[in-house]
């Protein structure tokens, strides 16, 4: 932290300052100036608290943070990258992760297919979601613990591992008897009960950027999940609100570049929640590819017409498996890329 005092403060005042800082626990690192005095502050505590209440005293002009709000997630805190281990995968390392399924699990007739097809193209993580979270309470909410069932059987089925939404501290446990990755829906980026209950959960977690979240607010939602116990974080860019009606979110890409410099933990993207629009989900999957992502999560249905949920940007099976054999050289690309990055590091 940094505070200014104001111009011609007096020496009581500063030295009030000096003593307020560290009741908070924090040292007084150094003070500069001789008309508008600078104080330094360093340590370990309340910031928030510590600087309300500076800002609060006599003869203060300014009391500013200096260091990021959030430590265990950051890169300062850990320079090198998370790497998550899901069934034999590392999200994070030098692998490409494919995470696709339909929006919500519907029939077991429709999940089988779905897991059948996207793991027979390439696909690594199966996703499906068994409760939904949907702006309307008329909308069909998932099938809930059936819906789970389903989603082990497929896993059986093609050895593909789970990623699937929770939405209630109270479903955690539940939920992790199925998944191998627990999802927090953009829609509960910042239910802090939800992050607190995941971190002790045991299991990776995958969390969703919220669609007027910034990514300070994102990396403080990882930051509970890490602080609570659980390091296995992964985060997703997924699109924000914005001016744009065009598409169903506006994918912020950029924010994958800067969560990777941020942070260490894995960045994925999910082009289908970020765009709405199946025809743009190759192209803006490329893109993730070409920014550094992680990996994608992504909607494919073997029926979109069909889907309860997302069908307008749900791929179809023949336009995922295009898509994968589009994204192949890329991919190859993006694995020399980490090697380089690898080899500099160290
Ligand atoms: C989903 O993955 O189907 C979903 C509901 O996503 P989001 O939370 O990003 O809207
Ligand atoms: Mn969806």
């Amino acid at each position: 932290m940094i505070v200014s005092m104001k111009l011609h403060a007096t020496r009581e005042e500063i030295d009030r300052v000096c003593e307020r800082v560290q009741e908070f626990g924090y040292r007084v690192h150094s003070i500069e100036g001789e008309e508008r005095v600078v104080i330094g502050i360093v340590g370990t505590g309340d910031v928030t608290a510590c600087l309300e209440s500076i800002e609060a005293m006599p003869g203060v002009e300014k009391a500013v943070r200096i260091s990021a709000p959030y430590k265990f997630v950051s890169r300062e805190f850990r320079p090198a990258k998370t790497l998550v281990r899901v069934d034999g995968h590392e999200i994070g390392g030098d692998q490409f992760i494919v995470m696709a399924g339909p929006c919500s699990v519907e029939s077991e007739r429709q999940i089988m297919q779905a897991a059948e097809a996207v793991a027979a193209a390439g696909a690594h993580l199966l996703r499906g979601g068994a409760f939904k979270p949907r702006t309307s309470p008329y909308d069909f909410q998932g099938m809930e613990i059936d819906g789970l069932r389903l989603l082990r059987k497929a896993k059986q089925a093609t050895g593909l591992a789970i990623v699937t939404e929770v939405m209630s501290d109270r479903d955690v446990e539940l939920v992790a008897e199925y998944a191998d990755v627990m999802q927090v829906g953009a829609r509960n980026m910042q239910n802090f009960v939800l992050l607190k209950a995941l971190g002790r959960c045991g299991r990776p977690v995958l969390l969703k950027r919220g669609m007027s979240s910034t990514i300070k607010e994102l990396l403080m939602s990882a930051e509970y999940v890490v602080a609570h116990g659980n390091p296995n974080v992964i985060l997703c860019e997924r699109g924000i609100r914005t001016f744009e009606t065009a598409t169903r979110n506006t994918c912020d890409i950029a924010a994958v570049a800067l969560l990777n410099e941020l942070t260490h933990l894995p960045v994925i993207l999910d082009p289908s929640h970020a765009t709405g629009k199946r025809s743009l989900v190759p192209a803006v999957s490329r893109a993730a590819v070409a920014i550094g992502a992680d990996g994608i999560i992504v909607e494919v249905h073997p029926c979109p017409e069909k889907a309860i949920s997302d069908g307008a940007q749900s791929l179809h099976i023949e336009e995922f498996e295009a898509m994968m054999a589009d994204l192949a050289p890329y991919i190859e690309l993006w694995k020399a890329a980490r090697m380089t990055l690898a080899a500099v590091a160290v």
